[in-house]
């Protein structure tokens, strides 16, 4: 019935009172209107956008989807914005920030594929799961030219391709969330943009080309996702004086290098393993003496052998021609799949028990011949790298034999070292086509694609790592939207009001304090010959149990308690994954190849040690050295957010919202759970009641200054700042004015700059 519609009456708190755009700031609209939208939580959790058809006292009659009617209390309504505001593009021109409103506009938004959403100066990407008809020169166009003005990651580098020029600053491209949510795609689409500007001799399309083979290198099928990345990766685009890339670099960060020998079922190993397979040409084939992916032991434990839609072998057709382009001479190429071949091969070795010691030798089969071959050594030496151990005792050498179990660790950490030397030795070598050497005066965009916030089942080794970078992370994150900028306007004496927002301080602490957090006393553990999971796991209860970021567990587990979330980890495995232990064995083995890359990898393994050392190191074998791989991976994460810091950052956050990897289905938990993670509601709040964009009075005089129709009387640039303003007419509640620097609210600059352009 409208007129008891009406009876409901929906206050604009002021502090949500919307900026820009006035139409619906105003209560009259909500006075003038019979269908008030409000949210009602179903049993299944879920939020239903319902109708007020009457309300009195504690109670509502609402209409339900279906046409049903139904009495509710009141407190279990959350209001929804008007009609008028679904689906804004912005989240912060919500009337009601409330989750139910936030899910609901990305929810419409979605329904209609439109996946881009700001949220103030970030930008929320959702997964489609299919093609949206959202890129291609057209759109590139459209955004350049400033044509289309809806949210899409082409604006969002667009923007950076401009700051960069304007203000002079690095600039970087933040994206993360978590498996399967589209970073890896929405970095293409970031690099599609910017390869769009050209670059002359064909370095862009060079650029491109990385990623395939990236992706063939160090991306798999996961549960989660068909074409997971299972590295971090920071691509730097370089820039001339005018404008135009010159040039890259990618760096890469902690490669899951046990999948190389194990994957759960249902998974698969890397790409390029079942691209070789099915891909090679005869004659490679017959070198590598090549079989199908289903004969060898690597990747026969898991039945998963493809995935579908995907066409291994065009794929290969795809890599081999990528590497064609980023100058990976054809010689090379056949050397890395010789690698990779060994790889496999080396799976397929077998150990005969030779005494009632449990000792062993390597089987001398069609297996171990062939990694023979592939290596460049003998069978021989294989043989003793794998089932021997050479120990100093005093001045002398004695060898001692390996058990079977002993040996087939050794093996395996092998084949997982040859691998990830191989990936790095790749990186190296496209970072060399990429580089224009001395010609570099420019500046560059960076492009962050690294794994998210991750929490299974069982958490191991990897997932605390990837945890903590995340919460390195995230304090960036936090730094920069609200703790800088609040910091900012209070020194620059602007009237403020504080918003509150969760710092991850401790939580870093807990992880990083020396001696007694998480990496150092992993460390110290790692360190001793007879510790393990179990001793690990009690020393850190021991030293941890009081801090508040950390609960202890039964036997050998621990949670932390990170900014989205807790986790429980299981230490199993982690003294081992912390150390990569390669014997000194394996290493020599490598080094006397004759074979160019194991030569190389060998040489790479014992200069690792050689680099400025920051924590413990380990003994691999009789003379060599190294560094954990928690320390390793902590180093790389502060050079990280070092190079980040002096750049300036734009956010992108994408959303998977579905678990089925499908086009179409939208589940609302899913959708909220990541939008906490990444702190998308806060974000929005702050900037809402913010100035997200600022200037200096000296550079806005000296920007805008040549548009005043009027001389100004005193040339001071406050003066002629404010001058510009009033000239402009900027609503005095879209600016403050700061001791040296102007304020603005979203999209006020925006105005100015066009204007400034069209002049
Ligand atoms: P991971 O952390 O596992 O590497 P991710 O966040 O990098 O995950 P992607 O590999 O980028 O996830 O995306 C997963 C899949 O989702 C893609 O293979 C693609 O099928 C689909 N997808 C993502 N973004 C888009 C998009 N913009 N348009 C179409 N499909 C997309
Ligand atoms: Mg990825």
């Amino acid at each position: 019935d409208e007129e008891e519609a009406d009876a409901v009456t929906l206050p604009l708190p002021s502090s949500s009172k919307p900026h820009g755009d006035n139409v619906w700031g105003d209560t009259s609209y909500f006075a003038g209107k019979k269908k008030i939208q409000s949210f009602f939580k179903l049993p299944n959790g879920e939020w239903e956008l319902v109708k007020i058809l009457s309300s009195s006292g504690s109670e509502s009659l609402i209409s339900l989807s279906e046409g049903k009617a139904l009495m509710v209390k009141n407190d279990c309504l959350v209001q929804a914005n008007p009609e008028i505001l679904d689906g804004v593009d912005d989240l912060m021109q919500l009337s009601f920030l409330n989750e139910p409103s936030v899910l609901h506009n990305l929810q419409y938004r979605y329904n209609q594929d439109m996946i881009y959403t700001k949220a103030g100066p970030i930008l929320v990407a959702i997964n489609p799961f299919k093609k949206v008809p959202l890129y291609g020169d057209d759109y590139i166009e459209g955004y350049r030219r400033k044509s289309i003005e809806s949210p899409h990651v082409y604006a969002i580098t667009d923007i950076a391709i401009r700051e960069m020029v304007r203000d002079e600053v690095n600039q970087s491209i933040i994206i993360s969330g978590e498996s399967g949510a589209g970073k890896t795609e929405t970095a293409k689409i970031v690099m599609q943009y910017l390869a769009a500007l050209g670059g002359g001799s064909g370095i862009e399309y060079e650029i491109l080309k990385t990623n395939p083979i990236l992706e063939a290198f160090g991306n798999a099928k996961t549960s989660r996702n068909n074409n997971s990345s299972r590295f971090g990766k920071l691509i730097e685009i370089q820039f001339s004086e005018t404008g135009r890339i010159s040039g890259a670099k990618i760096q890469t960060f902690l490669l899951e290098k046990s999948r190389v020998v194990q994957c759960a079922e249902g998974e698969r190993s890397y790409h390029v393993f079942y691209q070789l397979c099915d891909g090679a040409p005869r004659d490679l084939r017959e070198k590598l003496n090549l079989r199908n992916a289903d004969e060898y032991n690597y990747l026969r434990q898991s039945s998963c052998f493809s995935i579908s839609g995907v066409d291994d072998a065009e794929q290969f057709g795809i890599l081999m021609e990528a590497l064609d382009v980023v100058h990976i001479s054809k010689q090379d190429q056949e050397n890395v799949f010789a690698m990779l071949a060994a790889v496999l091969w080396l799976g397929n070795t077998s150990f005969t028990i030779i005494d009632n010691e449990n000792h062993v030798e390597v089987v001398e089969d069609e297996s171990l011949t062939t990694v023979a071959k592939l290596l460049g050594c003998s069978c021989e030496q294989i043989n003793l790298a794998l089932s021997t151990r050479k120990m100093r005792v005093g001045n002398d050498t004695i060898v001692q034999k390996l058990t079977f179990s002993q040996a087939s660790d050794s093996r395996d950490a092998l084949a997982k070292s040859i691998y990830a030397c191989l990936f790095d030795w790749l990186v190296k070598q496209i970072n060399k086509s990429l580089f224009v050497g001395k010609r570099r005066t420019g500046r560059f965009i960076s492009i962050l694609d690294i794994y998210g916030f991750e929490s299974f089942g069982r958490n191991s080794f990897e997932q605390f790592c990837i945890n903590y970078a995340n919460e390195r992370l995230q304090q960036h994150f936090n730094r920069h939207l609200f703790k800088l900028q609040q910091e900012e306007y209070i020194q620059d004496g602007i009237d403020w009001a504080r918003v509150d927002f969760e710092d991850n301080q401790d939580c870093l602490n807990l992880f990083e304090k020396k001696p007694l957090g998480l990496l150092s006393l992993l460390d110290e553990e790692s360190t001793f010959p007879n510790a393990n999971d179990l001793t690990f796991a009690n020393k850190l209860k021991q030293h941890l149990h009081s801090k508040s970021c950390f609960h202890g567990g039964r036997g050998k587990v621990f949670t932390v308690n990170h900014y989205a979330g807790e986790v429980t980890y299981d230490t199993t495995g982690f003294l081992e994954k912390n150390r990569d232990f390669l014997h000194l064995d394996s290493i020599e083995l490598l080094s006397k190849c004759s074979c160019s890359l194991p030569q190389i990898f060998a040489t790479s393994m014992l200069t690792q040690s050689e680099k400025p050392v920051t924590g413990p190191l380990f003994k691999t074998g009789a003379e060599s050295q190294k560094l954990s791989v928690a320390t390793k991976f902590k180093g790389q994460l502060f050079q990280l957010m070092q190079r980040l810091e002096n750049t300036t950052p734009h956010f992108i956050r994408c959303i998977k919202p579905n678990s089925l990897q499908s086009p179409g289905v939208y589940e609302q938990g899913l959708v909220l759970q990541q939008l906490r993670c990444c702190g998308v509601l806060e974000v929005v709040r702050i900037s809402r009641s913010g100035f997200p964009t600022k200037m200096s009075h000296q550079k806005f005089a000296r920007r805008y200054g040549f548009l005043l129709l009027e001389s100004v009387a005193s040339h001071d640039p406050l003066s002629v700042s404010v001058a510009i303003l009033h000239q402009f007419n900027i609503l005095p509640e879209m600016y403050q004015v700061g001791y040296t620097k102007l304020f603005f609210r979203t999209g006020q600059i925006g105005l100015l700059e066009d204007t400034r352009n069209r002049t």
